[in-house]
């Protein structure tokens, strides 16, 4: 099996505490991999070292099989990202937004940035200023420029943070169709009902460490959902929400 992003003993430790502590992951080439911990496990950190945002303190990380530095830096510019929220300039346009990240990526021909916002369904909202944007609206949009530049790797932290239904099931249709087009998609969510309806893949983190990864298939095979297999890891109890 080939893999988009491997990590091995990833280890970021923020003045003496291990954010992410020997951190070990293989997503699958073209697989919708969920990584699904609790606030604070290190989800975001271990994005953030993925893309280059953050250094790390020890370990290896792979991107479509490379490692070496400058080869590394080659691959991440083929991953789309969002973390956290992303940033727009809200007195411009949904339109004039997309085509400022695509002109930072080189990209001159304006069918590009028509044909990223009919893809994520913002072409009635073009001519929109982001700042009268709702926040699935942003979000939408954070997708959009995350996908300009054709990347084969898309990285998500917690995009449905906060949206309603029918925003979430818009995003979700989004990722299922970039997905069929080839795009391997990691993504981090708090959501266990929406992951289970989208992963392939999984990897259950906590305090900074990847305690388990496991197949959608094989996790069906346990007869367990997925909140009660995520339960029985982190021994957590059901009455408590705030995973
Ligand atoms: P959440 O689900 O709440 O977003 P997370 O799994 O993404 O959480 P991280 O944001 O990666 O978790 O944080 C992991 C740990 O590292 C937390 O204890 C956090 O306080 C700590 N941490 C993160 N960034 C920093 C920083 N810049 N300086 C010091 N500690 C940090």
């Amino acid at each position: 099996m080939s893999y988009s992003i491997e990590v091995e003993n990833l280890t970021k430790i923020y003045k003496g505490f291990p954010a992410n502590d020997g951190v070990n992951l293989k997503v699958p080439k073209g697989s919708i991999f969920g990584l699904i911990g609790r606030n604070g496990a290190g989800k975001t950190t271990l994005m953030k070292m993925i893309l280059g945002f953050s250094s790390r303190t020890d370990g290896i990380i792979r991107i479509n099989g490379k490692e070496r530095e400058e080869e590394l830096w080659k691959e991440r510019g083929h991953i789309g990202s969002i973390i956290e929220v992303p940033a727009f300039y809200d007195e411009m346009s949904c339109y004039e937004n997309t085509m400022y990240h695509a002109k930072l990526l080189g990209i001159k021909d304006k069918s590009v940035v028509e044909r990223v916002l009919s893809e994520v369904g913002l072409s009635r909202f073009k001519t929109r200023k982001v700042k009268a944007f709702s926040l699935g609206m942003r979000q939408k949009l954070g997708i959009a420029c995350a996908v300009l530049g054709n990347p084969d790797i898309l990285l998500l932290d917690e995009p449905t943070n906060g949206l309603d239904p029918v925003a979430i099931a818009e995003i979700r249709r989004l990722l299922q169709r970039l997905n069929e087009k080839g795009v391997t998609i990691f993504i981090s969510s708090h959501i266990l009902g929406e992951m289970e309806k989208i992963a392939t893949d999984y990897a259950f983190m906590m305090d900074g460490k990847v305690v388990e990864s496991i197949s959608a298939g094989d996790l069906k095979n346990t007869g367990k959902d997925l909140e009660t297999y995520f339960l029985d890891i982190v021994g957590g109890d059901t009455d408590e929400k705030d995973i």
